[in-house]
């Protein structure tokens, strides 16, 4: 569903990216994981669009993206992104969040865009929760409902950076439990986490980042079990 070929991505004379290769089948469920600054975040936020790139390709369904305006659009359209921070609009209900996304980007009518909002907050748990104000909810209901923002797009993939790092502990669960359920009904979905024991359980493939590559990758059994480099020795010693 997704293939990234040769993806190169510079700020200024800083490489961030050296050539990434990697491809993500549909129904597959991929942990991005590595240390600080070692280009998880922006190789998701290429995927997604919100990033020019500066080399390579990366192709979503069939459709072979360059990277220039029009395409990148078209990504964000594809492939649905949620981030650490909720960025929900606090002078909105959590269904008119739900609902605003859908009107302005992809110009769906208000019954049908309430009807999809009702859909995917019953989807995340909140069901109840149409009315209620950001500030009425907890981090973890917050997040669900940018979840439901997400899934409301209809998106083919979704990109999760670390959603649950901003969370008290105790909210962890039920957002874990919610991308649990997603990954059972077969969505795509590529996640940068910290939740380790989360992407042995839940993961198909982990891809282990290391200064702008691919250091290592495979199955959460091979790469929890059996780490090959140094690299990712040091890593997981450090936050097992
Ligand atoms: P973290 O675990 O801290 O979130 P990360 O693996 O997600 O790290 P990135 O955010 O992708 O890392 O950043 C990779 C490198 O790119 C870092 O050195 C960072 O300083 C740099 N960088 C990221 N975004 C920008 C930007 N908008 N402008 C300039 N440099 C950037
Ligand atoms: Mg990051």
């Amino acid at each position: 569903l997704i293939a990234i070929e040769g993806l190169r991505k510079s700020y200024g004379e800083h490489e961030v990216l050296k050539g990434i290769d990697l491809e993500v089948a549909k129904g597959e469920v991929v942990a991005v994981i590595g240390k600080s600054g070692s280009g998880k975040s922006t190789l998701l936020r290429c995927v997604n669009g919100l990033e020019a790139i500066n080399g390579g390709s990366i192709t979503v369904d069939g459709a072979r993206l360059a990277g220039d305006e029009a395409h990148l659009r078209a990504l964000r359209l594809k492939v649905g992104m949620i981030f650490q921070q909720f960025n929900l609009f606090p002078h909105k209900t959590a269904g008119q969040n739900v609902m605003l996304a859908q009107q302005v980007v992809k110009k769906t009518g208000k019954a049908a865009a309430e009807a999809m909002a009702r859909r995917m907050l019953d989807r995340v748990g909140l069901g109840e929760k149409f009315g209620a104000y950001p500030d009425q909810l907890s981090g973890g209901q917050q997040q669900r409902v940018a979840i439901a923002r997400a899934l409301a797009m209809e998106p083919m993939a979704l990109l999760c950076d670390e959603i649950t790092s901003a969370l008290d502990p105790e909210l962890v669960g039920e957002v874990l439990q919610v991308v649990r359920g997603l990954a059972a009904e077969g969505m795509t979905l590529m996640m940068v986490t910290h939740e380790m024991a989360f992407a042995r359980d839940v993961c198909s493939r982990v891809v282990f980042m290391h200064q702008g590559r691919v250091h290592e990758a495979g199955p959460p059994g091979e790469v929890f079990a059996n780490p090959r480099t140094p690299e990712l020795q040091s890593f997981l010693g450090r936050v097992a």
